[in-house]
């Protein structure tokens, strides 16, 4: 562990209300909750709601209460509060604009005017299917930044480190290395409808909340490479990481892209017993 860490263990669950919980996150947070409980930590459950598009209230309620009922229990959280409140994103925009002024200050970010289909145009090289096209570089010498006083109505962009090596060592994967501008090139942290992005938001609530480790799905892998790049921008401590194995149903298909027949909801109203939900994610597990 990071020797400048706060040496109580502080996890999180951040999941994001835009559907009903399905099995697989139900597993990854089992296994969230299993190592703050084995190392006496405390866990975080915070909200991840700043996409107004996409977010719905009763989902939070419908999380919040599908978890508590799998058994899984958290000490912080927007239902309890606790000393890194509000535990909502929509509520910390404050904190995430104070960050976007001091990436601009520093000369990390840059306006970006292109559109989803210049984009798509200007991709060279093929990327994962989960994952967005490497940004041709077309406003990266822009340099007006200073003159924007807020972020709203345009696109923000970090500058990353081309042929920089990002290296961790991940808990569960092992050692981990991506290349800046190879594996993933200038990435958007402020959205023009104003929002906000994941790697922006997700970067200072873990360093304003102190957690000293995150657990997540090994889709995120690569932004944690990105994370790591804006910690380092931001002068905030990188956590620990421990990547949980993605898992597919039986037809192949990743639980992260189903939310029916797969949601915790959806089990219990068919009659499932918590035991026989556990099951089920005891044998994703396998
Ligand atoms: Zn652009």
């Amino acid at each position: 562990m990071n020797s400048n860490l706060p040496n109580k263990y502080r996890g999180r669950l951040a999941p994001s209300p835009t559907g009903y919980l399905h099995l697989g996150h139900a597993r990854t947070f089992r296994i969230a909750a299993q190592r703050a409980r084995e190392r006496n930590g405390v866990l975080v459950f915070r909200n991840e709601d700043l996409d107004p598009q996409r977010c719905r209230r009763e989902f939070v309620d419908a999380m919040m209460e599908d978890l508590q009922w799998l058994g899984i229990q958290w000490q912080e959280g927007p239902d309890c509060g606790g000393p890194f409140a509000p535990y909502s994103q929509s509520e910390r925009r404050s904190l995430y604009s104070s960050a976007w002024r001091r990436l601009r200050d520093d000369g990390w970010i840059y306006p970006c005017t292109c559109s989803r289909k210049d984009l798509v145009l200007a991709a060279t090289a093929p990327n994962d299917a989960d994952d967005e096209p490497i940004y041709p570089g077309t406003c990266r010498s822009r340099n007006e930044a200073k003159h924007f006083a807020t972020p709203k109505g345009i696109n923000w962009r970090f500058r990353v480190p081309h042929r920089e090596a990002i290296e961790f060592e991940e808990l569960h994967l092992g050692p981990q290395k991506f290349t800046g501008g190879q594996d993933f090139g200038d990435f958007v942290i402020w959205r023009r409808d104003d929002v906000p992005t994941y790697q922006l938001a997700v970067v200072v609530d873990d360093a304003e909340m102190q957690i000293t480790e995150v657990v997540r799905g090994a889709d995120l892998l690569k932004s944690t490479a990105r994370q790591i790049l804006l910690q380092r921008a931001l002068g905030h401590v990188t956590p620990d990481y421990s990547h949980c194995d993605l898992v597919r149903d039986q037809t192949g298909q990743r639980m992260a892209k189903r939310h029916d027949s797969a949601s915790i909801r959806h089990l219990r109203e068919s009659g499932c017993s918590r035991e026989e939900v556990l099951q089920q994610i005891e044998v994703l597990t396998k």
